[in-house]
């Protein structure tokens, strides 16, 4: 599928140096788009991200440096590349991280980690880029969410409680930006062979090969595929919409 209103879109993926965040950039890439990605220090691998990228078709990649906990750098850093670059007008809230374990094993430290990874930092990056999005055409807004927050899961009560937030966010930001013309959708992933899940124990893969009515694990391209649609003017009258990419996990 071409999309033509993304080629040399200025869009902002973060957490892409792997999984679905690389594979978006991939796609984007296909499509002729400004590929924007952070990374988080390591030069080398963020070059050969850049190469990569632009060999598959990006009309320019750019590579900004932060944690997306790191609120300060986060800030410079994006101010100074919209400065040279100006504005960008798509970002998809892609980083995350996991860590399952029982509630009543659940520390302090770990609801803190999971929440300002999982959410803060999004919402942080979000609410920052909004002033900037003023000068740009079609925003579009896509964050990464997942089946677990609308459906709840053992051992990820942390995890689920980022991700409903972010459905949260996502949905009082598309009612409050629309009359800016903004627009802002989640996508729920199910389960999607990558480092995240390679993790998980045999038992629990089993378990969710089982309940997957279509049969087999989703691919970061399928995530793609729904992301690239979203931040496309294809979905032009679609805003503060959650899609699941679940292979029927949650019906
Ligand atoms: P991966 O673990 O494969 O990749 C996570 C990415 O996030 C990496 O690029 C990592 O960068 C980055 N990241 C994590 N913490 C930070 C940080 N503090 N600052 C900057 N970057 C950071 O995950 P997936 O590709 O599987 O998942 C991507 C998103 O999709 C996540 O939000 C996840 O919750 C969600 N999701 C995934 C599902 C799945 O089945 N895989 C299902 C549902 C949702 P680095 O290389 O520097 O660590």
């Amino acid at each position: 599928m071409i999309y033509n209103d993304l080629e040399n879109k200025t869009v902002l993926v973060t957490g892409a140096s792997r999984g679905i965040g690389k594979a978006i950039c991939e796609a984007l890439a296909k499509q002729k788009a400004h590929v924007v990605f952070n990374y988080r220090g390591d030069e080398q691998k963020a070059n050969e991200l850049k190469e990569h990228f632009a060999s598959m078709g990006a009309s320019k990649v750019s590579a900004v440096q932060f944690d997306i906990n790191d609120y300060d750098a986060m800030k410079s850093n994006l101010d100074a590349f919209v400065k040279e670059n100006g504005p960008i007008s798509g970002l998809v809230n892609n980083a995350g991280i996991s860590k399952d374990q029982l509630c009543l094993r659940v520390k302090p430290d770990d609801i803190q980690n999971i929440l300002d990874t999982n959410l803060k930092s999004a919402m942080v990056l979000t609410n920052h880029l909004t002033r900037q999005f003023l000068k740009a055409k079609d925003v579009s807004i896509v964050n990464m969410s997942s089946v677990v927050g609308l459906m709840g899961n053992t051992a990820q009560t942390v995890y689920a409680a980022s991700k409903a937030g972010m459905i949260g966010y996502t949905k009082s930001y598309a009612k409050e930006l629309a009359s800016r013309k903004f627009r802002s959708n989640a996508v729920c992933p199910g389960f999607i062979a990558t480092e995240m899940t390679e993790g998980l124990e045999e038992k629990a893969k089993e378990a969710y090969m089982q309940a997957i009515p279509l049969g087999d694990y989703g691919s970061t391209e399928d995530v793609a595929n729904v992301t690239l649609f979203l931040l496309s003017n294809a979905s032009k009258y679609i805003t503060g919409e959650t899609i699941k990419v679940d292979g029927g996990l949650y019906i």
